[in-house]
């Protein structure tokens, strides 16, 4: 079946189990925590979740694990309006971050992987790209998948955007072959190889990705806001303030209000104000996918 989406999203679906605790328990200890909270997660399933509440029209193709959890996120990627067509049941494990968060909001977490393991490129294959506008590629998958993923988008004239977590040292051939990269500080160091701690360093660590092909390069910086390099003008966009609950899934947000926002015409300024106002509402919730904003609550942080 062809998805009739304006954006696809080929990357990870997991579930987020996630205990308070006062502190976190040292090695052979025990300790007791809080009542578990079960939390759909997984970068490509949040940012698919994420465009989906802007508005755009979004389809999955993943993995989900032989269990429990699987039905679960598939249907609670219908429950958002995500075509879930292509994402399969695979016999390992549902993918998993066990993740424990402290008093002081600090969290700790052992991701894994399953069933994301598992998504190959003849899955990429199954999927028609004819009618979509934009590939949305994260890191959380088999990177032969990713690359080979981003290869049939730019063959299909399809926008690919590629938020690289998480990080790891990337082939220029994949580079060559995104239009959007969306690294967070530490990722952009990595790829670069260059250190990075402020908006001069990470701009000249942005070049040189330029450099190896990628068109646009847009640098999330927490409360610092986003950093856009293109080819011609690079301009630093201001975060909005607001109370940080936690940031989970922040980078997540930013990249489907972009997505969106760029699918709507709007230039890629008004896309990063979109993503950094996405961004900012998601870090005022606890969680991944119940922290990812609607249209609405957007526009008005926008018009305040
Ligand atoms: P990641 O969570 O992937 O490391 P960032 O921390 O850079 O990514 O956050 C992504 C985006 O979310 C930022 O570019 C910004 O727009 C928004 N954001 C994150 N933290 C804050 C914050 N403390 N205040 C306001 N906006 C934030």
């Amino acid at each position: 079946m062809d998805p009739m989406a304006d954006i696809l999203v080929i990357g990870s679906l997991n579930a987020d189990l996630v205990v308070r605790a006062p502190r976190f328990p040292a090695p052979g200890e025990t300790i007791s925590g809080e009542d578990l909270a079960i939390i759909p997660g997984g970068k490509g399933a949040n940012q698919a979740v994420a465009a989906a509440r802007q508005g755009a029209s979004v389809a999955m193709v993943g993995r989900v694990g032989n269990d429990s959890f699987g039905p679960a996120l598939i249907q609670n990627l219908q429950k958002n309006n995500v075509d879930s067509s292509h994402v399969k049941a695979d016999p390992a494990a549902t993918g998993t971050a066990i993740i424990v968060v402290d008093s002081s909001g600090q969290n700790s977490i052992v991701l894994s992987p399953g069933a994301n393991g598992k998504v190959v490129p003849a899955d990429v294959e199954a999927v028609s790209f004819r009618d979509a506008d934009m590939l949305l590629l994260q890191l959380e998958i088999p990177l032969e998948t990713v690359i080979h993923a981003a290869r049939v988008a730019r063959q299909n004239g399809l926008r690919v955007i590629l938020n690289p977590a998480p990080a790891r040292p990337l082939p220029d051939s994949l580079l060559a072959d995104v239009d959007i990269l969306v690294p967070n500080e530490s990722e952009l160091q990595l790829l670069s190889g260059q250190p990075v701690t402020d908006i001069a360093s990470a701009e000249s660590a942005a070049w040189t990705l330029l450099a190896k092909g990628v068109q646009t390069v847009i640098v999330t910086m927490g409360a610092n806001g986003a950093l856009l390099v293109t080819g011609e003008k690079v301009s630093h966009v201001p975060s909005f303030k607001v109370d940080v609950v936690d940031t989970t899934a922040a980078g997540d947000a930013f990249i489907g209000g972009l997505a969106t926002a760029l699918l709507r015409g709007k230039s890629f300024e008004e896309g990063v104000r979109y993503g950094n106002a996405s961004g900012a509402l998601a870090a005022t919730k606890f969680g991944a996918q119940p922290s990812l904003p609607t249209q609405d609550q957007v526009e008005e942080l926008l018009r305040r």
